[in-house]
C-alpha cells in the first residue's frame, strides 16, 4: 500500500483478456470521493509481471482484429455508440464521484467522447487507400492504410472518458488493438467502457485497462510489441514520455499542459466577454486543458469588464456535484493547496485578489478539496501565477495597452494550446488567427474545441510530435500506409534489365 488509508476499501482492478484482472502487485494508491474528502476505493498499480500479461494479450488479439471485416468492425462500432448513449448517465456519476466535477458537465465531456466515436464508426470511408492506373505501361500503383498492432494511451486526471476517447475509437476502427493506462486519480471510467465494449461485441484483449503508475507507463513506452503511444498530461512528462517513447522507435503524440488567454478588444461585447470568461475559467474548476486562465484586457475596458466578472462570479454556486451546483470541488487535497498558493504567490508579486475563493462557503461536506472561483487583477507577467499553468479556478486579469502588445503576450509564452479573442471587428479577429502562435484558436468563443471531424491539439510545449488527436490526423497516427506497384504481365514482356525502375 502506499498510503494508510482504509485496506478494506475495493480495489479497481486491470482489465486484459476481456476481465477484470485484479492486482497482483500488493501496490494501490488511493482514489478519493473528492466532494467528500475521503478515499472511497483504491486503484491497483501494475508491476512489471502485469504489464507484460496486458501487453501479451492485445498482442495476441492483433492479427484476428486486424484481419476482421470493416463492417463488422463498423457494426461492433454502432453498438458501442448506442450503448454508451443510452448509458451515459452511469458513466457520468462515476466521473462525478473520483473526479469531482458536476454530473451536467461529467455529460459533457462524454458527449465530446462520443462525438470521436461516431466520427470513427465512418472508418470504411477514412481508412479508404488510393489508386492510380497505367503510371507505367501495364503497371498500377495504389496505397492501402493498415493497423500499427498494440497502440498505448496515457491519459490525465481531468477528463477520464474524454480523453481516452479522442483515441481508441479511431485506433479500434483501424484494426489497432489498445492498451489504456489511465490516471491513478479516477480510473473507474476505464473500466466502465471496457466493459462497455465487452457487451458492444468487441473480442477480448482489443481494448484493455492497465492501471498503474510510472511504471506502467515506462512498460508501455519500453515495450517492444507497443509500436504507438498517445500521450496527455502536463508538459514535463509530455516531454518525458515523446523522448522516452521515441528512443524506443515508437510513434508518439504527446499533448501537454496549457495557459489559455483571451484576448478582448475595446470594441468586444463586455457581457457576453464576461460570461465567456466566468465559464471557461471556472467551468470544471478550471481543471480542463483549454480552461481560460488569463483575461488580456486592451484598455480602456479592463475596470469594466472586471467589474462585470465579478458581480456575476457572486452568484456562481459551488458544491458536490451531485447536487445542482455550477462547480464543483478540486481534484485532490494536494492539488487544491498547490491551486490555492498561486493566489498567495500573486498577492506577494503585487496582484490584487478581487475576489477570493479560499475559504469559500460550500453546498457539500467541510471535508471536500474546495477551493472557490477566484479573480485576481494586475497579475504580473513575471509571477509564477502568470507563468506557469495552476489548473484551477483562478482568472488572472493582464491589462495592454494595444491588440499589439496582447498578441507579444500571448506569443512570448512558452504553451501554444488554446486562444480566444473577443471583438467586433473582422479584420481584427481575422489578423488575430493568422498572427498568433497556438493551435486552436476561437472567434467569440471561448473553448475551442475543434469537433470531432477535425484534429485536436496545440503548439509549442502543449503538443510533442506532429500530430494532433482525431479527425484526418487521428486517422493518420493509427495507420500506416502502404504503397503497392503492380503488374500483370503479359507474357510478350519481360526480359533482363538491371536499370532502375522508371517510366
Ligand atoms: P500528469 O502529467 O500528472 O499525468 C498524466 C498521466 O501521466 C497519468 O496517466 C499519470 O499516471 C502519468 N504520469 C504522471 N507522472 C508520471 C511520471 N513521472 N512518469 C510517467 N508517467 C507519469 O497530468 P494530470 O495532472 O493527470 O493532468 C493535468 C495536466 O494535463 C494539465 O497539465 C493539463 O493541461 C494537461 N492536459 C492537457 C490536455 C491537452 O489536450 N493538451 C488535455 C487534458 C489535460
Amino acid at each position: 500500500m502506499t498510503t494508510d488509508t482504509p485496506t478494506d476499501l475495493p480495489v479497481v482492478p486491470h482489465w486484459i483478456d476481456g476481465t477484470e484482472s485484479p492486482s497482483t502487485s500488493g501496490r494501490t494508491a488511493p482514489v478519493y470521493d473528492p466532494a467528500l474528502g475521503v478515499a472511497t476505493k483504491h486503484v491497483a498499480l501494475a508491476d512489471q509481471s502485469e504489464i507484460e500479461k496486458a501487453i501479451a494479450s492485445a498482442h495476441a488479439a492483433f492479427p484476428a482484429w486486424r484481419d476482421m471485416s470493416l463492417a463488422k468492425r463498423q457494426s461492433i462500432l454502432f453498438s458501442f455508440r448506442e450503448l454508451l448513449n443510452e448509458r451515459k448517465g452511469e458513466l457520468a456519476e462515476i466521473i462525478t464521484s473520483e473526479h469531482g466535477k458536476v454530473v451536467s458537465d461529467a455529460l459533457g465531456e462524454i458527449a465530446r467522447g462520443q462525438e470521436v466515436v461516431e466520427f470513427a464508426t465512418g472508418l470504411a470511408h477514412h481508412l479508404k487507400g488510393e489508386y492510380s492506373e497505367q503510371v507505367s505501361t501495364g503497371i498500377d500503383v495504389y496505397s492501402t492504410k493498415q493497423p500499427l498492432g498494440v497502440v498505448g494511451i496515457i491519459s490525465p486526471f481531468n477528463f477520464p472518458a474524454m480523453v481516452p476517447a479522442w483515441f481508441f475509437p479511431i485506433a479500434i476502427a483501424a484494426g489497432n488493438t489498445v492498451v489504456l493506462k489511465p490516471s491513478e486519480k479516477d480510473p473507474s471510467a476505464a473500466i466502465w467502457i471496457a466493459k462497455l465494449w465487452k457487451e458492444a461485441g468487441l473480442p477480448d484483449g482489443v481494448f484493455t485497462v492497465l492501471n498503474g503508475d510510472k511504471e506502467a507507463v515506462d512498460g508501455l513506452l519500453t515495450h517492444p510489441d507497443v509500436r504507438a503511444i498517445s500521450f496527455v498530461g502536463s508538459t514535463p512528462i509530455a516531454k518525458y514520455v515523446y523522448e522516452t517513447g521515441t528512443a524506443h522507435g515508437k510513434r508518439v503524440q504527446a499533448l501537454g499542459g496549457a495557459k489559455n488567454h483571451m484576448l478582448v478588444l475595446p470594441d468586444a461585447d463586455l457581457d457576453l466577454v464576461a460570461d465567456s470568461a466566468i465559464n471557461a475559467g471556472f467551468g470544471s474548476a478550471g481543471e480542463r486543458c483549454m480552461a481560460i486562465s488569463v483575461v488580456v484586457a486592451v484598455e480602456p475596458v479592463a475596470d469594466d469588464l472586471i467589474a462585470k466578472i465579478s458581480e456575476k462570479m457572486s452568484t456562481l454556486t459551488v458544491g458536490d456535484g451531485r447536487r445542482s451546483c455550477d462547480m464543483g470541488p478540486l481534484v485532490t487535497e494536494v492539488h487544491r493547496d498547490k491551486v490555492a498558493s498561486y493566489i498567495g504567490i500573486a498577492e506577494e508579486d503585487g496582484a490584487s485578489v478581487v475576489v477570493d475563493g479560499r475559504g469559500i462557503e460550500v453546498d457539500g461536506d467541510p471535508n471536500g478539496f474546495w477551493l472557490g472561483p477566484t479573480l485576481l487583477d494586475n497579475v504580473p507577467t513575471t509571477s509564477r501565477a502568470y507563468t506557469e499553468e495552476i489548473f484551477g479556478p483562478v482568472l488572472s486579469v493582464v491589462r495592454v495597452q494595444s491588440y499589439e502588445e496582447g498578441v507579444a503576450l500571448i506569443n512570448g509564452g512558452a504553451f501554444g494550446n488554446g486562444t480566444a479573442i473577443f471583438t467586433n471587428d473582422g479584420g481584427a479577429a481575422r489578423r488575430f488567427q493568422n498572427e498568433v502562435q497556438v493551435g486552436m484558436i476561437g472567434i467569440n468563443v471561448p473553448i475551442p474545441v475543434p469537433v470531432a471531424t477535425f484534429s485536436f491539439g496545440g503548439w509549442k510545449d502543449s503538443l510533442f510530435g506532429d500530430t494532433k488527436a482525431h479527425g484526418a490526423e487521428g486517422v493518420k497516427f493509427f495507420t500506416q500506409q502502404k504503397a503497392i506497384t503492380s503488374r500483370w504481365l503479359d507474357p510478350s514482356h519481360g526480359g533482363i534489365n538491371l536499370g532502375f525502375p522508371q517510366n
